[in-house]
Formats: C-alpha cells, structure tokens, sequence
C-alpha cells in the first residue's frame, strides 16, 4: 500500500498543554472496543474512575462539554497515568485524517487543530502545487476495489493534480486561477448545460445592480450556515457579527474585507481542501461541489475572517504568541470556520445540497463573486 501525506504530516505533533486550544471539549468521544477491553483491565483507583466515566460507549462528558481526563493544566489525565499507548482510537487518530482508495492511503491533520493550520500556513509548495506531498510504502493491507473503480480513482487523482497545477500558476491573479477551478470542475463535471450556463454570466455595466445581486449571493452564503448545529459559543458570537453584517452589506466596501489573509494562504487552504475532499467524489460522482465547497470556504475567509478570529480569541495559553499577532488570527479563524463546516456532518450535508440545488451557490454566482 502507498502512504501519501503533506510533507509537514511527520512533523506534526499535538502541543497539548501549549495550546491555545484544546481537543478535549466540545466532542463526544467514542471509546473503540478495543481499547475499552483494554480499560477493563486497569487495576487501582485510576482504573475504577476510568470505568465509571464510560457510559454507552464513550466518556461521559463534565460539563461544558469537557472530557472528564482532561486536567487544568491542559494535560491528558489518561496519558499522565498510563501512558500516551493508552489512549483510545479517537483520541490517538485526532485530528489526522485518513481515507483509503484501493491501495493507496492518504493522510493529513484537520483545519481544526491550530498547530496543523500554523505547519499548513508555513508549508512551502511546490512549482506544480500549493503543498508538497511525501509517499512512502506502508505494510497495511490494501481495500479491493474493482478495475474500473481503479481506472475512475486515477482520473480523479489526475484531475486533482490539474487542479493543483492551476493553483500553483503565479503567472495569473488567484481569482483567475480559482475561476480556472470552476471552469475546470463544471466541465470535467459532465454537465454540459452547466458548461454553456456559466460562460455567459449576465453581465451589466450597471455597477449598483451587479452589487446587489452580489449581496444576495454573499447573504445566502451567510444564511446557509445557520441551517445546521453549531459548533459552539465562539461560532455563535461569529455568526451574530456575521448577521450584522450581511444586513448592512456594502459589497467590496465592508471594512470586513481589509484582508487577514495573503493569497499565498488562500492557494494553500484551497489545496488542501481539495487535497481532503476532491478524490470523495469517487464515491459519490459530485467532483464539482468539492471545489465548490474549498472555494466557498475560502471566500468567507477572506471576507469574514476578522469576525472569525475575534469570536475565537482567547489570551494564549503560550506566552510567546498573541491573539492580536495576524499569524494567531489566521489560524483563530480558519479553525473555527472549520470546526463549523467540515467537522459538522450536518452542516457539510447542508453544504452538498445548497451546491447542488441552490441557484445562489451556482458555479456561474461563484464565477461572480469571484470576479466582483
Ligand atoms: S488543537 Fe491540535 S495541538 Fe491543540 S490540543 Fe488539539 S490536536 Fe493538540
């Protein structure tokens, strides 16, 4: 089997009690069988109070949400009394990722954990794409998968490398490049209606009509988000500013706009969205709404980033960074747009559909937006 990770992947480690976050609130926590055998076994009074915070599977949450052996340091009670082997699947996996296709094996860390986002954010690419990528052979046992779902996972990783090329192409503005993108997935996509719908984007040299319709795109793309569970009381502080201001929106004049981000990060963030989610579409035949998705992701970034990270700043548990350094705020934000979208099922469901169905989420409004 073939292992391929970002080339920051065996550098990554949780900092634990340095973060600024913590994993450990806010998640349910299922415990694997395996490892609740292994707790079975615990001898003394660790292994009782373990035992008795296992309900229905998983660890029985204090309140607030937060795991029962996490201490106020920051520290993992478990891995502080038996070992960092004791832990149980979830907690040792998280927040890396995994998906197998046949006999090749991809991994990468979740935009949800800010010392993953901080190795993203300093990555350096490649001449052919925003992040350079490592493989290795590993002994795992590959998944049997048919020959004609092995010739379809090829196209679709071949895709992706274009997708990746066009990404890392200086020579254009990144809007060009993400325009690129969606021309790109529309016709790859095979819907050729799409194809014809999108090159003929009305356009109006009346500037307050084409702001409004931009608006109402922008304000529906807002809207969408309170159309699942929130992650939390910082999401919910965001989208309360968010609310605000997608009801007093000055299109292209929103102080919101000022730009936390450099669009060396957004070619970033967009490969790596890709990176996780474009192969998916060997299962479900939607390669459109992947790109859709890491565009959309990325323009609310760069719009309403500001609101993100202040909704997220906490005084650092590390001394040596600050909430107010712009490093800290990128990262603030793209966790807390992350947790929100992709680590909500519902939410990504939600997402997948309005791309579908939703004629404001269409590729020729995206085009627009993009264009503005
Ligand atoms: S966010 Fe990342 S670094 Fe922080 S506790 Fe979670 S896994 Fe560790």
């Amino acid at each position: 089997m073939l292992l391929r990770v970002p080339d920051f992947y065996d550098s990554f480690r949780c900092i634990a009690g340095k973060c600024t976050d913590t994993c450990c609130v806010g998640w349910e926590i299922d415990v694997d069988d395996v490892s609740a055998k292994r707790y079975a076994k615990v001898k003394g009074a660790f292994g009782e109070m373990l035992r008795e915070n296992i309900e229905d599977g998983h660890f029985k949450l204090l309140a607030g949400d937060r795991c029962p052996f996490l201490r106020h340091d920051g520290l993992c009670d478990m891995i502080c009394n038996l070992g960092e082997d004791s832990l149980c699947d979830i907690c040792r996996e998280h927040p890396r990722f995994v998906e197998v296709y046949g006999d090749i094996m991809e991994k990468g860390i979740g935009l949800c954990c800010e010392e993953g986002v901080r190795f993203l954010l300093e990555s350096k690419g490649t001449a052919t794409s925003p992040i350079a990528f490592i493989e290795r052979v590993i002994d795992d046992e590959p998944d049997d998968i048919p020959d004609d779902a092995l010739e379809a996972r090829n196209a679709i990783f071949e895709e992706r490398e274009h997708l990746f090329k066009i990404l890392a192409d200086h020579s254009k503005p990144l809007n060009e490049r993400l325009i690129e993108l969606i021309d790109f997935a529309v016709e790859t996509s095979g819907f050729e209606d799409l194809e014809q719908s999108i090159h003929n984007i009305s356009t109006t040299t009346d500037s307050d009509r084409n702001s409004k319709i931009s608006n109402n795109i922008l304000r529906s793309w807002i809207e969408v988000l309170a159309k699942g569970e929130s992650y939390g009381p910082a999401w919910d502080c965001a989208y309360k500013e968010l609310v605000q201001v997608s009801q007093n929106l000055e299109y292209g004049k929103n102080r919101e706009c000022a730009g936390l981000f450099a669009h060396s990060d957004g070619e970033k963030i967009i490969a790596y969205l890709l990176f996780r989610y474009y192969e998916k579409s060997l299962f479900d035949g939607n390669s459109l709404t992947k790109v859709e998705f890491a565009i959309y992701f990325w323009v609310m970034l760069q719009k309403f980033g500001e609101i993100f990270a202040r909704a997220t700043s906490t005084p650092a548990a590390n001394e040596s960074t600050s909430p107010h350094d712009p490093q800290v705020a990128k990262i603030n934000a793209i966790k807390l747009f992350s947790k929100q979208t992709e680590y909500s099922e519902e939410i990504m469901g939600v997402l997948e559909q309005e791309f579908m169905e939703n004629p404001l989420f269409s590729p020729e409004n995206f085009k627009r937006i993009l264009m503005e």
